[in-house]
């Protein structure tokens, strides 16, 4: 969320920044007068009749975007009617009070076996987790089971001192992660140890990722899924590269998958690959149920393997509200609703209808990706074959147009579709990226392509890319 500051005190004195009220929204306003205009920066004075200030409020959101057509962001813009009902008749529900909604917690609990086997714990009976309200709410709380785990093997190389020496704890990941784990590094003064990207690789190199473990690794972090191209990195041989490094040294470095998106595709389309618990190096696995979970925002999960990766110390109990809960979160009071949208979620569709789902939505995302390809200005760099994403950029000899022109112009349409520049080691390489989710339909994409064919002939004739702000160049939607 944006930092916000205050309004200048000039624009909140009298007869500056007052919100427009057209004299036909609602009652007269016994008090002020029926068209009295509210300050913008500050509490009126007087209330507003209900039925004016909803027209206000209503009528300003107007001019935010039509979600259906954001192809930048992973989070559900659709879901059925049922589900907004059961969101509506939850919304008074706060996940904290256990004691008081014991059927949420009851629900609560019921997702996180469902996730338990479906990500193949071995026990699913020693699986620990909760929800959060979203995966970098898990992120952060993986991460700090990591730490804390580090911290006390270090203590026992150093024999009770809590914090040995100066050594400062690192993790270990892609230059590719999403922004949750270079603020839980900078919240919780973890040093980011980042594998860059080099040629053609676009996310992790296990070797690589190995190379950089010492012992104050705290653990490895792998995307599955990487919101800049929706390329899974490759779990199971980063287990092995950490494998063979254990042995060689004795380091015993855990793993972390971050799977905000492909931990809710992978299980239902990938059934083969190994990328989860089967891995015995995995010790936790976080999702976003807003992603590709099908859930509006927010809720996720953080699972961890066993207890014994969760340290309990950093669990608390709550037993101010009645009974006792161990709980784990940033958050104390969180919406329960999205919590219950997701258990009617995976009661709904199962195991098949999640199939279903998400395999119509790669279908799109790969049609989508090979008519890009065929209007032959445009080299994709991944297929949507993975997460229902694909990157792609301009052709090579194309220079009358680049990524950001094509950007600007399919906005002028309604439609937003990101452009961004890589990382290092491919700070050369700008791309343009589409998120295809459920709701995104066969249809729509077609509507996409009508509008980017007509729009590029006027491109092709441009003289060259048109000039664009710092800022432009650098925004990256996660
Ligand atoms: C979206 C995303 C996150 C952050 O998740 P939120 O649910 O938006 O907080 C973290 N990691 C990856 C890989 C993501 O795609």
């Amino acid at each position: 969320m944006a930092l916000h500051r205050g309004a200048h005190r000039s624009q909140d004195s009298d007869g500056e920044r007052k919100v427009a009220v057209n004299p036909f929204f609602g009652e007269a306003n016994p008090v002020a007068g029926m068209d009295t205009a509210p300050p913008k920066h500050r509490l009126a004075e007087t209330p507003l009749p209900p039925s004016t200030a909803f027209q206000l409020v209503h009528d300003e959101l107007m001019l935010d975007g039509n979600s259906r057509l954001n192809l930048a962001t992973f989070v559900t813009t659709w879901m059925e009617p049922q589900a907004g009902v059961l969101l509506a008749e939850c919304r008074d529900k706060n996940m904290i009070d256990k004691d008081e909604y014991p059927r949420t917690a009851e629900l609560e609990r019921r997702c996180v076996s469902m996730l338990a086997d479906l990500w193949n714990a071995p026990d699913p009976s020693a699986v620990v987790g909760c929800s959060t309200t979203g995966s970098s709410e898990a992120c952060m709380l993986a991460g700090m089971a990591l730490k804390r785990r580090w911290s006390q093997r270090a203590s026992k190389r150093q024999e009770g001192s809590r914090y040995p020496g100066a050594a400062r704890p690192n993790l270990v990941m892609g230059v590719n992660v999403q922004v949750c784990w270079e603020k839980f590094c900078n919240f919780w003064e973890v040093e980011a140890r980042q594998v860059p990207m080099e040629g053609d690789r676009f996310h992790l190199d296990p070797q690589a990722a190995a190379d950089l473990c010492d012992e104050n690794t705290i653990g490895v972090v792998a995307v599955l899924g990487s919101t800049f191209d929706g390329s899974y990195e490759p779990v199971a041989e980063l287990c092995a590269a950490l494998d063979a490094l254990q042995e060689r040294t004795g380091l015993d470095i855990p793993v972390h998958v971050d799977g905000a998106s492909g931990a809710m595709v992978a299980p239902f389309l990938d059934t083969d690959l190994a990328w989860d618990f089967r891995q015995p190096r995995v010790s936790s696995i976080n999702t976003s149920g807003h992603k590709y979970g099908l859930v509006y925002p927010g809720v996720g999960w953080a699972l961890w393997r066993s207890s014994a990766e969760l340290p309990e110390e950093l669990v608390f109990r709550v037993n101010y509200l009645g009974g006792d809960m161990p709980t784990f979160a940033l958050n104390f009071s969180r919406p329960g609703a999205q919590v219950v949208a997701q258990y009617y979620t995976f009661l709904r569709l199962g195991r098949e209808g999640f199939r279903a789902v998400q395999q119509t939505t790669r279908d799109v995302a790969m049609r989508l990706g090979e008519r890009i390809e065929e209007l032959g200005d445009f080299r994709l760099l991944t297929r949507g074959n993975e997460l229902p994403v694909f990157a792609f950029t301009t052709a090579p000899g194309v220079s009358s147009f680049d990524v950001f022109d094509v950007s600007r112009r399919l906005r002028e349409r309604g439609w937003l579709v990101p452009a961004y520049t890589f990382p290092e080691n491919r700070t050369d390489l700008s791309v343009l990226r589409v998120v295809c989710r459920n709701g995104f339909s066969e249809d729509l994409g077609d509507l996409l392509m009508g509008d980017l064919e007509s729009l590029l002939p006027e491109l092709r004739r441009q003289s060259g890319p048109a000039e664009r702000s710092a800022a432009e160049a650098t925004a990256f939607h996660h």
